[in-house]
Formats: C-alpha cells, structure tokens, sequence
C-alpha cells in the first residue's frame, strides 16, 4: 500500500494519516479490513443502533477474545497514550472478584495459561451472575470502541440479546470476520492461538514482567510484519 492510497482500515483517510505504523499486509491489517466489511454490511441491513438506551448489560458478559484481537486493543491503547497500569490494577481486581464468586473459573484460566491441555473452557456464560463488568466500560460508554472485540460487534445486531428481540441474522461477513481475529495459516497449517477474557489478557499476559516483554513482542511483529511472516516467527521461534 502506498503512502496516499486509502488506508486499509475503511476510514477513507489517506493510508499515511491513519494506520501507517501498520504493515498493510498484516494480520492487524486483516482483522481491520474484516471488521470494516462487516460494519458496512451491517448498516447496510438496517442493524445498526439497535440498543436499548443506556445498556451495557453485554458488557458484563464472560466472553473470550483472541490473541490477535488482544493486540490489536493494545496497540490502540499505547497509541492513545492511556496508562496500561491502570488497566493492569483493574483487570487483577476483575481475576480477584471472579476467584471470590467462581474460583473453577480462575483455575481453569490459570491451568490453561500455563500450558495445560486440557482445553475445556468456560465458554458458557448463562450460569455466571453477577461479574464485574468489562475493564473498558467508563460510565456505560466503551472506552475502546473503534478497536471493540468482534463478538462485541455482533452482540445486538446478529445475536439475540436479552434485551433486544432481535432474530438470528446469517451474515458471511461476520464469520469472515471471526475467521481472521480467530486464525493464521502456515504452510497450510492453521494456527488458532488460545483465547481468555479480556481482563485476563491483561492480568496476565501484561502483569508479569516477562510475559509483558514477550507480549510486546509479538505486538511489534504482529504490526510490522506481513501476516505469512508473522505465522512463520510465531510457529517456529514460538515468539
Ligand atoms: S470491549 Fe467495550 S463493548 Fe466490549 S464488553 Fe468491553 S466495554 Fe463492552
Ligand atoms: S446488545 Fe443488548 S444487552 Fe448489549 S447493550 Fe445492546 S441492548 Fe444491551
Ligand atoms: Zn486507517
């Protein structure tokens, strides 16, 4: 991509004014291009600006999100000069809140993180009550709105809330777009990194000083990289 193409992104702003810390040929550029197709096709469906006023149950759901989407929030947030701290001290109050309610949770997460195969997750969210909410919901606005996790995305519009009676809409852009958040390709191998929960990303994979460096990282390849690059590092250096 040139300088003053159009950035990948869908801004419409010229590629050197928007992303251009972002290879246009990476898996962050990908997940943009993806996110961007569904928005359009969303809008274009009349499924837009569903929710109810004020709501943001959702945003105290136990969901998963995946690596890449993690990064791609990252770099947002270190680009948007916010204090990464602040949202580490929350996030270790969300892991401490759910060990208190749901510590098979926490040690599932915990197993998981260290290597177990075990790969049973709580994907589940309809028994669990009362959790803290997101780490990014500032007086029931999302403070990481543009670079939101996909399921974030689909919540109201093409999956049926508990608040709107909204029917199950088959959209491909959607599963598109779930395709590159969720997967690399080497070799004709698929590579699907394991997914957590937000506020565990950030208790763990930034709370601790090694993990963090090795985060960042990924984080530099990830954004400099093309994706056929960032798949090699990552299968063979296990980066
Ligand atoms: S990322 Fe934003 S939209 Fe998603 S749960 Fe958190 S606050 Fe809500
Ligand atoms: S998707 Fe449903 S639960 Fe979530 S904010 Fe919108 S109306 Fe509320
Ligand atoms: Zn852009």
């Amino acid at each position: 991509m040139e300088r003053n193409d159009k950035c990948f992104c869908g801004s419409g702003k010229k590629y050197k004014k928007c992303h251009s810390h972002i290879n246009s040929e990476s898996k962050i550029a990908e997940m943009y291009v993806y996110r961007d197709k569904y928005n359009k096709k969303v809008k274009d469906l009349g499924l837009l600006d569903l929710c109810n006023d004020n709501c943001s149950e959702c945003c105290r759901d136990y969901f998963f999100i995946t690596e890449f989407e993690f990064l791609l929030i990252l770099d947002y947030l270190i680009l948007n000069n916010k204090n990464l701290e602040d949202y580490i001290v929350m996030a270790k109050d969300s892991y401490n809140k759910i060990n208190s309610r749901y510590s098979d949770i926490i040690q599932k997460l915990d197993e998981n993180a260290n290597g177990s195969n075990d790969l049973t997750y709580y994907m589940d969210n309809e028994d669990f009550i009362d959790l803290p909410s997101c780490i990014f919901l500032r007086d029931g606005v999302c403070e990481i709105y543009d670079v939101r996790p996909d399921v974030c995305r689909v919540y109201g519009t093409t999956i049926k809330c508990r608040k709107i009676n909204n029917e199950n809409v088959s959209i491909k852009e959607m599963d598109e777009m779930f395709a590159a958040s969720e997967m690399l390709q080497y070799n004709n191998r698929i590579i699907k990194p394991r997914p957590y929960p937000i506020f565990y990303w950030l208790k763990y994979f930034l709370g601790d000083d090694f993990l963090k460096l090795k985060t960042f990282n990924k984080l530099k390849v990830i954004l400099k990289e093309s994706k056929y690059e960032y798949a090699k590092v990552y299968e063979i250096l296990n980066i």
